[in-house]
């Protein structure tokens, strides 16, 4: 089959590329043009060769059109987007246009170009805001109520997902994700700039890890795990929304302590907060029920939180060495 992902470079188009390589499947990407041009490929290096790829951006109606016609895609994965929360504050036009519009974009090209397609969108739990069920857990009826341009678009984009299901009859599938790390998340995610300076630290190379809000609990998975339930959901008769997660919550503080406790660093030492990687609005808690997806797919998450930044201390330990 012949399969288009969109943000192909980022952490998951990167871990879903190869999943779909190992299954035989022919790989067709978007990239975007950038200055340096190993910055299109960094994540997809190492596969570059098995790949069609394409410049592209979801701004870019006719883009996006070009790579549907030249990949003749059957599905498509779209996982682009300007993925920041705290950076949706400092370019929250940009946001709406790249994670919203932008999918809005794909969804209409797929309609003129052949509403057989099937898509998949990558929602985000950031779309619940700090709203959660009576338990503390966040499900598919749960209410949505963002609270930073990120979750705005995503909830555009959502929308835009079930209202082409229903006015038009198309498979158009929402996964509703909550955090997934690995050692390929961007650096100024929380997970990674803990892991990667933490080694600094045990280097030498720096001697503080400067956080905003510490006490803020997410329900952090292993994107490897993700990317095996998006291609679960597009595998069903039907198309749907769905919750994938843990489960599980951390706290910020239990990301610092675990990986601190693995390099045996001292937090009072070396741990500082800064008012400047806070956000102006913030979600306190972050734990999702994946019951749905379980049933209907059989998928459950393999990594634990531990295994995942255990993996992501000893990438940059020999990444750093
Ligand atoms: P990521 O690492 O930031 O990757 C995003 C990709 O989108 C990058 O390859 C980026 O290109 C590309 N991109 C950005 N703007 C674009 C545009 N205007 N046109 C075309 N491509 C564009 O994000 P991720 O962690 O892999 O997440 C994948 C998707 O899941 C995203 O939509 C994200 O919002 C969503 N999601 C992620 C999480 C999570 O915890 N990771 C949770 C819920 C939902 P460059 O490589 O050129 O920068
Ligand atoms: P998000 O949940 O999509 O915003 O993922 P992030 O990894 O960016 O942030 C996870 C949580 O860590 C949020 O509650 C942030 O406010 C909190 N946090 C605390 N300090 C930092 C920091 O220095 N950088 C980032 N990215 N997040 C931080």
């Amino acid at each position: 089959m012949d399969v288009l992902i969109t943000g192909i470079n980022g952490q998951d188009g990167s871990y879903l590329a190869e999943l779909l390589l190992g299954l035989g499947h022919n790989v067709h990407g978007i990239v975007r043009r950038n200055s340096q041009s190993e910055n299109q490929t960094s994540r997809i290096e190492h596969i570059r060769h098995k790949l069609h790829l394409y410049y592209g951006d979801l701004t870019d109606f006719a883009s996006i059109i070009t790579a549907l016609k030249k990949s003749n895609a059957q599905m498509v994965f779209n996982l682009a987007a300007q993925s920041h929360v705290k950076i949706s504050f400092e370019q929250p036009v940009y946001t709406m246009q790249a994670t919203g519009v932008g999918f809005l974009n794909l969804a209409e090209a797929v309609r003129i170009i052949n509403p057989a397609i099937k898509i998949f969108q990558a929602s985000s739990s950031e779309m619940f805001g700090n709203s959660a069920d009576g338990d503390g857990f966040q499900r598919e009826l749960t209410p949505f109520a963002p609270v930073s341009p990120y979750g705005i678009a995503k909830l555009m984009a959502h929308q835009t997902a079930i209202n082409y299901r229903d006015s038009y009859g198309m498979f158009v599938t929402n996964g509703i994700f909550f955090n997934h790390e690995s050692p390929r998340r961007g650096t100024n995610f929380l997970t990674n700039k803990v892991c990667k300076t933490a080694v600094e630290i045990s280097q030498g190379k720096t001697d503080a890890l400067v956080l905003g809000n510490i006490n803020t609990r997410r329900d952090w998975g292993h994107s490897k795990d993700y990317v095996k339930a998006m291609w679960a959901l597009l595998q069903l008769d039907k198309p749907t929304d769905a919750i994938c997660a843990t489960g599980h919550t951390h706290a910020v503080g239990d990301v610092v302590d675990h990986v601190f406790g693995k390099l045996k660093l001292n937090r009072e030492k070396y741990l500082r907060t800064d008012k400047r990687f806070e956000r102006p609005t913030e979600i306190f808690s972050l734990c999702g029920d994946s019951s749905k997806l379980r049933s209907l797919t059989g998928w459950k998450p393999e990594i634990s939180f531990e295994a995942m930044l255990d993996e992501m201390v000893d990438y940059w330990l020999k990444e750093l060495k």
